[in-house]
């Protein structure tokens, strides 16, 4: 049976071509700098976020953790969205590992965090105090993605507060293919940004954190400190290439099918879809308490994965096509017209 996989852009599995180029990279050591491959793609990554350099890593938390952590020493702390992968998702690895405290406060409906209000939380220097160190940003923020101009008045912000600034930039591509900018645009804003391969670009892992030189060199102690250190890590950086040369203009079909999967959906009664929210792979819909089990349950009996819950997250990506969209419509209609009928009889 063919599977329907709506529940994150994560759940893509690596192309035919991209299998190849795994096949055919060139490896080495990496951590006796011996990877040509996975030089090759540091070099590629920094160059296209316009940043001296970067580190390839195993996985988006493990980025961010470390992002963290070479711009924060113990007893600093970072602003951060009350919902941000940075504070609520990553096990609070950053206080854990890092001695680094989060100081969360609430995204506005847009996913920016109001710079007025932020004010407020930045601590005086006093001995009583955690030192406020860095702003954590995320874009895009649970799909949503950040205005440019919101971008740069944070970075007045953060030069204004001496605050270093760094974004979980997970999905970044999705946010540049939005705006119909180039990355660099957004990642000028910022001091480093981590970048997944494994959401929508269809790596099957690795992240890749991008800085200045001597940050990098300081995030790189800490990827081994944090046991991320990889050997021949150049068999997936190659997938990581892959996925940066072939994968990111095509990400507009997956806003398109979001769209459409949006556009079909707000047709049926019993659905609420969240539109207003909608901006690029990410549509939340809110499905009423009696169908919040069932409907997840036995969409699954089809192929059609999604998650169970009232409000229900819906991510396309480059493994759901645009005729799959209207076969996940069709089965919901079936099953709500099933329910219907078996509440009649
Ligand atoms: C997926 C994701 C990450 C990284 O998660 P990993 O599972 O560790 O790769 C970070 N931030 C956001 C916003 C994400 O969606």
């Amino acid at each position: 049976m063919k599977i329907i996989d709506l529940r994150s852009d994560t759940v893509t599995k690596p192309s035919l071509g991209m299998k190849q180029a795994m096949w055919d990279a060139e490896v080495g050591d990496d951590i006796f700098n011996d990877d040509p491959t996975v030089k090759h793609l540091e070099a590629f990554v920094a160059e296209k976020l316009g940043k001296e350099a970067a580190l390839f890593v195993p996985s988006g938390t493990q980025s961010n953790l470390i992002g963290i952590m070479m711009h924060c020493q113990r007893g600093d702390e970072y602003l951060v969205g009350q919902e941000a992968h940075t504070y609520k998702w990553e096990g609070g690895g950053a206080a854990v590992l890092g001695s680094i405290q989060p100081q969360p406060v609430h995204f506005e409906n847009d996913g920016s965090l109001d710079l007025n209000k932020l004010v407020d939380y930045i601590k005086p220097l006093d001995d009583h105090h955690p030192r406020t160190k860095l702003l954590c940003l995320e874009n895009t923020q649970a799909g949503k993605v950040l205005p440019l101009a919101y971008l740069a008045q944070a970075k007045v912000f953060c030069t204004e507060h001496h605050l270093l600034h760094h974004l979980d930039g997970a999905r970044v591509f999705n946010a540049s293919v939005k705006l119909g900018v180039d990355v660099i645009e957004i990642a000028k804003h910022f001091d480093s940004v981590s970048v997944c391969l494994s959401k929508g670009l269809g790596a099957p892992i690795g992240s890749v954190l991008v800085a200045s030189k001597d940050q990098i060199k300081e995030a790189r102690r800490w990827r081994k400190v944090l046991g991320g250190g990889m050997r021949q890590a150049g068999v997936i950086a190659a997938a990581g290439i892959y996925a940066l040369e072939n994968n990111i203009q095509r990400l507009q079909e997956d806003h398109d099918n979001a769209q459409l999967l949006a556009k079909l959906l707000s047709e049926i009664d019993e659905i609420k879809v969240e539109i207003q929210n909608l901006q690029t792979n990410i549509l939340y819909i809110n499905v009423p308490k009696q169908h919040s089990e069932n409907l997840s349950s036995i969409l699954k009996e089809q192929g059609i994965l999604i998650p169970k819950g009232k409000r229900v997250r819906l991510v396309t990506h480059l493994d759901v096509h645009r005729e799959d969209i209207f076969t996940v419509v069709n089965q919901i209609k079936k099953y709500l017209k099933e329910s219907q009928l078996k509440m009649v009889t």
